[in-house]
């Protein structure tokens, strides 16, 4: 599976950009960036776009998506979350006010945008891919996905704090070539964190702990607050016994 960095951060700034992954460039993981990011003949390829939970900046650019793949009269594109997920979408999203409703345009038979609702622990087929989604810890229902491709699987942690039914998935996987894990604010700001359900590089060391493999297994970090970059580096590369890189934009995998 080839995994492709458009976006990795928790905030914007000219360099830094909110989430959005590819895999084999036709699965996006959250929408962040996936057209600040992406050039529009990349936009039309992607197949589905799994939608970890619906705060802004893991869902804005799903708005001006369906608006390019509308004119380029692209397939209907599946967005796929949880079911709480997809009624914040449809209700505050793409509901005719904030943006048009992209599933009734330009018909409803031939829309620009497709649901599809995933059950927790319910293996999914989702363009292509089995998706396995595990509800995390964080300030809205969230998901994290467990991503299988023909040559093994991703894991991916999903905005959250503390938590323990990932892990347990995780340690059941038989064929994870990496995890992909959020961290946002440093430790000093543990209030911040806490409140708003992620890690700090503390948090996130003890919830590691929890996974059976982490050692071997290629971690790699995401959704660091662009104002707290280089102080939330600096501690995790001060964790010892793991296998932390930090993305960047642009990354790209063979795994
Ligand atoms: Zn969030
Ligand atoms: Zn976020």
């Amino acid at each position: 599976m080839e995994l492709r960095v458009i976006g990795c951060h928790g905030g914007e700034t000219p360099r830094h950009r909110t989430c959005a992954f590819l895999v084999d460039d036709v699965l996006a993981i959250d929408a962040g960036s996936l057209t600040s990011g992406l050039e529009v003949a990349d936009q039309a390829k992607l197949r589905a776009v799994l939608v970890s939970h619906a705060h802004l900046d893991h869902i804005r650019d799903l708005a001006t998506l369906a608006d390019n793949r509308c004119q380029l009269h692209c397939e209907p594109l599946t967005i796929a979350g949880t079911r709480e997920t997809l009624r914040i979408l449809k209700k505050h999203f793409f509901n005719n006010l904030l943006w048009p409703d992209f599933a009734s345009i330009p018909s409803t038979d031939e829309p620009t945008i497709r649901y599809l609702e995933l059950k927790p622990d319910k293996p999914t087929e989702v363009g292509g891919y089995e998706v396995r989604t595990v509800l995390v810890d964080h300030t809205i229902e969230t998901a994290s996905f467990i991503v299988k491709g023909s040559d093994g699987s991703i894991g991916y942690s999903g905005d959250t704090g503390p938590t323990e039914r990932l892990w347990k998935a995780l340690n059941e996987e038989p064929n994870l070539r990496a995890l992909m894990m959020e961290v946002s604010f440093p430790n000093r700001e543990q209030k911040l964190a806490t409140v708003s359900g992620h890690h700090t590089p503390r948090t996130m060391a003890k919830d590691l702990a929890k996974f059976k493999a982490i050692k071997d297994l290629p971690t790699l970090l995401y959704h660091i607050k662009p104002v707290f970059q280089a102080e939330v580096e600096k501690e995790c590369a001060a964790l010892p016994g793991l296998n932390l890189q930090v993305l960047q934009l642009l990354d790209h995998f063979v795994l």
